[in-house]
């Protein structure tokens, strides 16, 4: 789960992003995959994306439609992700 407390939400600029729970137990962070456009509110592919857990670094696969959608705030998401460095799912 991205904690939100020091992202300072100085404008309303929130962005959608397709998430996916590590499965190693002991850790379960969720993991943000890709960006998507915003009035997605899931896939229906199967095709599969490789994960490297942010935490723990544990690599695991999930299939599109599993992948679950959070709007979070965008200086958040890129502090720990990089935003040129995520995907698009179209
Ligand atoms: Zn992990």
């Amino acid at each position: 789960m991205i904690q939100a407390v020091n992202a300072r939400r100085t404008r309303n600029d929130n962005i959608s992003v397709a998430c996916a729970n590590c499965p190693a137990s002991e850790c379960g962070k969720e993991n943000v995959v890709a960006r998507v456009a915003s009035a997605r509110s899931g896939f229906n592919s199967s095709a599969e994306r490789e994960i490297a857990c942010k935490r723990c670094g544990n690599v695991f696969k999930v299939p599109e439609y599993a992948l679950t959608i959070h709007r979070y705030p965008r200086e958040q998401v890129d502090l720990e992700y990089g935003l040129d460095s995520l995907a698009w799912i179209e």
